[in-house]
């Protein structure tokens, strides 16, 4: 099972960087966690979009969503084409209404999911992956989500602390959390994103394997943000870095 990181930043990218985008690949299936602004062209690099089988958007914050509006065109192109004869299934949250209701539009290309209306425990099988679904603590709708296949994946999605984040990622074993600032920011994050520290010590509480953090803001050195989340994990703290592919 391999993740490969296609964007990090948040809310915006630093140069020639993309938001959060990352590709989920196992036995020739790929599902795409997020689609922000920069992570269809970084995706291209990888694949074809006619090999997508499908996508999830943890939230429909910019960051996260808004190369929707360009895979739309891609997935369009492709069946147009005759380069693919389906709908790629998508799953997000509901709201805001002018996002949610722009992309319900989109059905010659996308074949929606509400992951609100999915029965709780909110488990399901995507792309031949078996994906759990819990609410985070954010301003929007928002989900952190747990991808099996022969390893353990667990986003955080955005967030702040929060304990049903903690039993999602147990003995997870690759991690992958927000970090959306340091100490001198828990004041500023608290009620929306976690900062480095509170990411280490959250996957500490949860016993995960491996950690890596992400949601980069440009004005942050990361050397620093890593120092604080290994501060609080108590182990190595793995950076997400654009185009790396990790094997879990
Ligand atoms: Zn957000
Ligand atoms: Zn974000």
């Amino acid at each position: 099972m391999y993740l490969t990181v296609l964007g990090c930043w948040a809310p915006y990218p630093q140069p020639s960087g993309a938001c959060s985008g990352y590709l989920l690949q196992e036995d020739g299936r790929s599902l795409l966690i997020d689609t922000g602004n920069g992570v269809l062209s970084r995706l291209l690099q990888h694949m074809e979009v006619k090999d997508l089988d499908a996508v999830i958007l943890s939230h429909l914050h910019p960051d996260h969503l808004m190369d929707i509006y360009s895979l739309r065109h891609a997935a369009e192109a492709a069946n147009r084409e005759g380069r693919m004869n389906r709908r790629i299934p998508i799953y997000l949250p509901y709201g805001p209404a002018e996002d949610f209701n722009r992309i319900m539009g989109f059905n010659k290309a996308f074949e929606l999911q509400l992951i609100d209306e999915l029965p709780a425990p909110k488990g399901v099988t995507v792309a031949g992956f078996q994906v759990t679904f819990v609410p985070s603590k954010h301003n929007l709708p928002a989900y952190s989500i747990a991808v099996t296949g022969s390893k353990r994946f667990v986003f955080s999605g955005d967030t702040a602390y929060n304990e049903e984040l903690i039993k999602l990622a147990g003995g997870a074993d690759l991690f992958l959390c927000e970090a959306s600032g340091l100490d001198k920011d828990a004041e500023y994050l608290k009620d929306n994103h976690l900062t480095a520290r509170q990411a280490g010590e959250l996957a500490r509480a949860a016993g995960v394997k491996r950690l890596m953090i992400t949601h980069f803001y440009p004005e942050y050195a990361l050397s620093q943000l890593q120092a604080q989340a290994e501060q609080g994990f108590g182990q190595r703290v793995e950076l997400a870095r654009e185009g790396a592919t990790v094997t879990l």
